[in-house]
């Protein structure tokens, strides 16, 4: 669905990210890692059109994906409640009148139905960061790009995030570039992994991982948990 051609970027004098090349195909959870600082968010964000290349390109499968950005934190607006929270996101002229049907599957899907007029505090860090995957998916995404997005969560819970996150995409076909630190996160999640390393980071290899059996979770599982 996209590729990255000799992504380069320079901030300042400082080189970041030395000639970056990948491809992420149509359902596929590509993983990136390498030592802090090697760039991984930087190649996040200007595949976002967050940051500009210094040079090399994003190739889009076609100019209307859409692209949903996962951060580390939730970044959900504390004095807006969960549906709030995701409706502020979404394009009501694109969905016309689907705004709510939206909302409600979303929060479905993470098993957070009953949470819509919650607010933040009100969440454990768990179930935050289910809202801002519930946010993501509210905006019908072809590609999740995720930086670190369950580092902020204790193992046990990062485990079911990936197993729930895995189900998910199942579902979903949605495509996937993942930058951990975490490399069971990887190995459970992820089809391919790009290594980088260095400072600027360089990518040393894309390496194939086994196959996943992504209906290893079950939507209801976590909310279960927590009832
Ligand atoms: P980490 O694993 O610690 O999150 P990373 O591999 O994601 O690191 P980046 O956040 O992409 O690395 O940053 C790479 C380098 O670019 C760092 O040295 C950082 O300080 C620098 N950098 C990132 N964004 C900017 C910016 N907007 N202006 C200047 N320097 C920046």
């Amino acid at each position: 669905v996209l590729r990255c051609n000799d992504l380069s970027k320079t901030f300042g004098s400082q080189v970041v990210l030395d000639s970056f090349s990948c491809t992420l195909h149509q359902g596929e959870v590509m993983g990136i890692v390498g030592p802090s600082g090697c760039g991984k968010t930087t190649i996040l964000s200007m595949i976002a059109g967050l940051e500009q290349p210094s040079s090399g390109t994003v190739e889009r499968v076609s100019p209307d994906l859409r692209i949903a950005y996962i951060f580390q934190e939730s970044r959900l607006i504390p004095w807006f409640t969960v549906r709030e929270n995701i409706s502020f996101v979404l394009d009501g002229e694109r969905l016309k009148g689907r705004v709510s049907e939206v909302i409600r599957d979303a929060l479905h899907a993470v098993g957070l139905d009953r949470y819509a007029d919650y607010y933040p505090d009100q969440l454990s860090g768990g179930m935050r960061q289910r809202v801002a995957l519930a946010r993501g998916l509210a905006y019908e995404p072809d590609v999740f790009l995720m930086d670190e997005p369950f580092s902020g969560l204790d193992f046990p819970l990062r485990m079911q995030m990936i197993d729930f996150l895995n189900t998910l995409l199942t579902e979903t076909g949605i495509s996937v570039m993942f930058v951990s630190h975490d490399t069971r996160e990887i190995t459970h999640l992820c089809d391919r992994v790009a290594v980088l390393h260095g400072s600027p980071g360089r990518l040393s290899r894309i390496m194939d991982l086994q196959p996943k059996d992504r209906r290893k979770g079950h939507p209801g599982y976590l909310q279960k948990m927590e009832d």
